[in-house]
Formats: structure tokens, sequence, C-alpha cells
């Protein structure tokens, strides 16, 4: 990176990081060439300012930074740092931003109300955040802009999308970076899964996820889990229940992987035909170690209660939320529930809107193994919560509702580094296992199989690709795909080779391209699809379970 260390140079600053004044950057290039902000140099703090010889604005770094700076951080971070997925955080992220957020409810309290922000800061004086609704949202969009006010920022709305430019024609890529160009983070709302992933691809400034259509909600599970630790002091050996539409809700999606990830046991109490995704239920199992196990019906119960997700207790889950251990996983079953969560009838994702539906009252409560539990919802609510219990010990939904501010009041300073510390110095996101990418135009071989996803989406047909996660599965011959966007898997297609014009069911041509990015071969659906497109089968076509010796031989 010449263009970092010639400005490292200038400025004498030899082993530090270059940085600019409102966030972290790795080169040049993100501060100058795309910020429109530039800072001038009558408000800055004492310091040590210096001009970038590529672009020759002027930067700043001042003594408080330069003291706390680590070393460079690694190429593979990204230069911008984005939320979409509580995955994006790590667990060393999320204490960060629970301990800013506790931070601030002692900073600036309300004295009538323990859980609510009373005062407002002024530490994002010089900041703008832009709120990019293209779905209605009254809290989502109301806590963000409450927290970016209470910062002592400033909030730019498009909340409506029958006047946005969307409503014009414009593809979420171009509008976000227009929008760039108007403040220095923003918050996407959504209705297609993955839209967010996308727009943050082409977006210099940090974005956050606000919800994008059924995939997650990222900023909603880190109220839900700072709303369990200030409850329990605790998540690890917690026992959750989630009750209603667990298929539609991108919130669940987001809390169960965060629970998972954090050992807790999950219930889950679906409506009738709206368990967990398949792809959700699969990643519980097979990447956060969940095991089912069924859970006998208790004499009286009559929730449609089958089976829970019992996490194993592993190295990863015991920094964060450290607390008194409790008892191991057996006799988990017979534990009082320590946290109900409500969701609604997500309508909107449903063609069917009348289905029967649980709902959470004075008598589903009165069972002994809710005695303790706190009764949790997102809101809003549409009849599965019966107000009548709100003045009920258990129910915190309203206090929940309240960390929204102070978590994303947080958020905002660690991406913006208002608070001398930023998500940027920390190792990126859940650990995984790296996985090659298979990337391809978009109207090149199988798309998402996710109908709603972004991908198909005709207005972003220019912008997005079919890009998957390349994912080695237990059987022989075998991978998943991915994709880059929702998430959501794909399990049945053929690898056909650009080089030899063949097609196979044996698809880890895809996991052995050695540059990992596997773009020799071109995934279809099925047979037909590679036949039309004017491939042929392989010769000799591999069964699945063949030893990999053999398979080599057939090839040539
Ligand atoms: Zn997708």
């Amino acid at each position: 990176m010449l263009v970092d260390r010639k400005c490292r140079a200038l400025a004498g600053l030899g082993k530090y990081p270059y940085m600019c004044r409102f966030n972290e950057h790795l080169c040049v290039e993100n501060v100058c060439a795309r910020s429109p902000r530039r800072p001038s140099v009558g408000s800055m703090e004492p310091g040590i300012a210096f001009r970038c010889v590529a672009h020759l604005c002027v930067a700043h770094l001042n003594v408080a930074q330069k003291l706390e700076m680590g070393p460079m951080p690694s190429k593979s971070q990204p230069a911008t740092r984005h939320i979409i997925s509580i995955n994006d955080l790590s667990d060393k992220d999320i204490e960060t931003v629970f301990d800013t957020a506790q931070a601030f409810l002692d900073e600036l309290p309300d004295p009538r109300v323990p859980y609510r922000i009373g005062r407002s800061a002024k530490i994002a004086s010089n900041s703008i955040l832009a709120s990019l609704f293209y779905e209605p949202s009254t809290r989502t969009r109301l806590s963000f802009e409450s927290a970016m006010l209470r910062l002592g920022g400033e909030v730019i709305t498009s909340a409506d999308p029958a006047t946005s430019s969307a409503a014009k024609g414009e593809s979420l890529a171009d509008s976000v970076r227009v929008i760039a160009n108007y403040a220095d983070i923003m918050v996407i709302r959504h209705p297609r899964d993955g839209a967010v992933r996308l727009a943050a691809e082409y977006s210099p400034i940090p974005v956050i996820n606000g919800g994008d259509g059924s995939h997650e909600h990222p900023t909603q599970t880190l109220c839900d889990l700072f709303l369990l630790k200030k409850k329990n002091k605790r998540i690890k050996n917690l026992k959750v229940a989630i009750s209603g539409d667990l298929r539609g809700s991108r919130t669940i999606h987001s809390f169960v992987y965060a629970l998972a990830r954090f050992g807790a046991t999950i219930m889950p109490m679906a409506a009738k035909g709206m368990e967990l995704p398949d792809h959700v239920d699969r990643r519980l199992r097979e990447e956060f170690g969940c095991e089912m196990v069924s859970a006998k019906k208790g004499k009286g119960d009559d929730s449609s209660l089958d089976a829970l997700y019992v996490t194993p207790q592993e190295p990863h889950q015991q920094s964060l939320f450290s607390g008194p251990e409790i008892e191991s996983n057996i006799g988990i079953l017979d534990r009082k529930i320590d946290a109900l969560y409500v969701t609604r009838f997500q309508k909107e994702r449903w063609t069917d809107k009348n289905q029967a539906y649980p709902t959470i009252d004075r008598k589903f409560l009165k069972e002994p193994k809710y005695s303790e539990a706190s009764v949790m919802h997102a809101l809003p609510r549409v009849g599965e919560l019966d107000p009548a219990i709100d003045k009920d010990r258990r129910a915190v939904y309203f206090e929940q509702a309240a960390y929204g501010v102070p978590i994303r009041m947080a958020l905002i300073a660690l991406l913006l580094n208002l608070k001398g510390k930023s998500l940027h110095r920390f190792e990126g996101g859940f650990e995984r296992r790296p996985s090659p990418i298979y990337d391809q135009p978009r109207n090149v071989g199988a798309s998402c199989a996710n109908k709603n996803c972004i991908v198909h989406d005709q207005m972003e047909s220019q912008y997005v690709r079919n890009k998957f996660y390349v994912l080695k599965t237990s059987a022989p011959n075998a991978c998943r795909l991915r994709c880059f966007y929702c998430e959501s898997d794909i399990e049945q297609f053929v690898v056909a080779s650009k080089k030899n014009k063949w097609f196979s069911n044996d698809h880890t041509a895809l996991l052995r391209a050695d540059d990992q990015h596997p773009r020799e071969h071109i995934v279809f659906p099925n047979k037909e699809a590679a036949i039309e497109a004017g491939f042929h089968s392989r010769r000799g076509m591999v069964a699945p379970g063949t030893p990999p010796r053999t398979r080599r031989r057939a090839k040539s």
C-alpha cells in the first residue's frame, strides 16, 4: 500500500497507522478519494496534521489517538467496518458494544427510569447519520435517529419508499454511493434478504443493517442480548424459549445464532408451519454445534414444544458473560425457563394471513416452568402478547425496547471512533473456517434459490453476482453453496468446467481451486441447465463416495 506508506512517512509516524479524524482507515484512498468530509484545521484538537501526497487533503492524528493505537490491521480486515450480521461481530466486539452502551447509561442517565438515556452528549457533533428505510419501520428508525441525536450528531432520512429514489427506479447500489456523500454512517432497512450486504459492498462509509427481508436484524439481537445480560448477569447456560413465527422473523434468526454462540439452550416453540428455516436449523447444528434433544411434555403442558437445541460448552463461550456456573447441560430439560421470547406473526412475509397463532397470556404464564421467565418481545405486538401482563414483573419488553438507544449509540460511536475506541482493531467476526468464494456474473449458471434474495431484484441486476461461499460437507463429493448476500444454502447442483466443457455432480472441483476463487467452474442447478448451456456430461461420471484417486483418473 504505497499511498499509505507515503502518508505515514510524511507525518513522521513511521510506526503508527494512518488514521483520519472520523474513523480508522487502512489507506488514504478510503479517507481522501471517497470521503466527502475532509477535516478542517480550525475544528481540530491539538495534534498532528498531515497532508496526503496522493490527494492533497489534510488529515489529523491527535495525541490520545496516537497513543492508543495498536499495530496495523491485517490486510484481510476490511477498511470500513459494516455490521450486517450478528456474526460480523466477534465476542470481543459484542463485549465492547455492551461496555460502551453501559457507559452511556451511566454518563447520560434518566434519574426516573434507570434503563433510559435521559441526556445528550456532543461527541458526534461533526457527524451525520443517514437512515434509509425501504420498508416501514418506526422503532428501529427512530431509535437509530434518537441514538445519533443523543450523541450530538445530525440525521438525514429517507423513510418513505414511495418518495425515495427507489420509486424512480434507482438501484440500491447507486443510492448508497450517492448517499455516502451526504453522511458519515448509514443504517439501511430493506425488504429483500441480503440487500444490506450488497449495499455494504458499494459503500465507502460504515453500513448498519436495520433489518433485511427475513435474513437478519443484528442490532435488535444486541438489544436482546444486552437485556438478557442485565437480567441474568450471564447468557451462558440460559434456557430461552422462543414462541411464534420463527420462519419469517429475521430478529429470531440473528438471536438464535447469538444464543448458540454463547452457550444458551434454545427451545423453539414455533407456530404450526412456522418452524426455523432449514438453513438456520442446519447452521445451528453444524456450525454452532447445537444438539437436538427431545423434550418430553410435562403434565398439563399444552405447548407445542417437541425438541430443544442444546449448545455444548466450548472454550470460546467462556470469555463472554462469565457468571456463576449453574449446572451442566444434564438436567437442562427439567430446568425452569429463564426467558420467553415472543415474536409476532410476520404477516407481510406470508401469503396465508389467517393462520392459527399462539397467544401468550396470564394463563400461559401460570405454568410453573415460566415462574421466573423474563417475557421478551421485539415489538410491535399484534395480538400475540396480552397487554394484561404488562404490569407483571416478568414483562421486560419495554425495558428491552429502551436499550435500543444506548446499544445503537454504542455502535455508532464505535464505528465512527468517537470514544477513542473502535471495532476496527478487533479481529473481525465470529470465528469460521475460511471458505473459497464462487463468483460469476448474474446471468451465468445457478443463482441463489431464495426468491426473496437481493440477487433476484431486477433493479440490482447490474450490481449483484452469483456469489457463494463454498462449504465442505461431510458427504464425500459434496459441497454446499451459501449465498454471499442472504446466506441461504444450495445443496443440489452440478459443477461444469469452462476449460473442458464438461459437467459433473462431483462438487469438490470447487474446493480444489488453488486461488480460492473458482472462476474456472460454473455451477448449474441441474444437468439439463448445464446441457442447455453447451456442456456435456463428463465421461465416467463419478458416483458420490468414490475415493479422490479414482476421480482424478476419470477426469483425465
Ligand atoms: Zn441469496
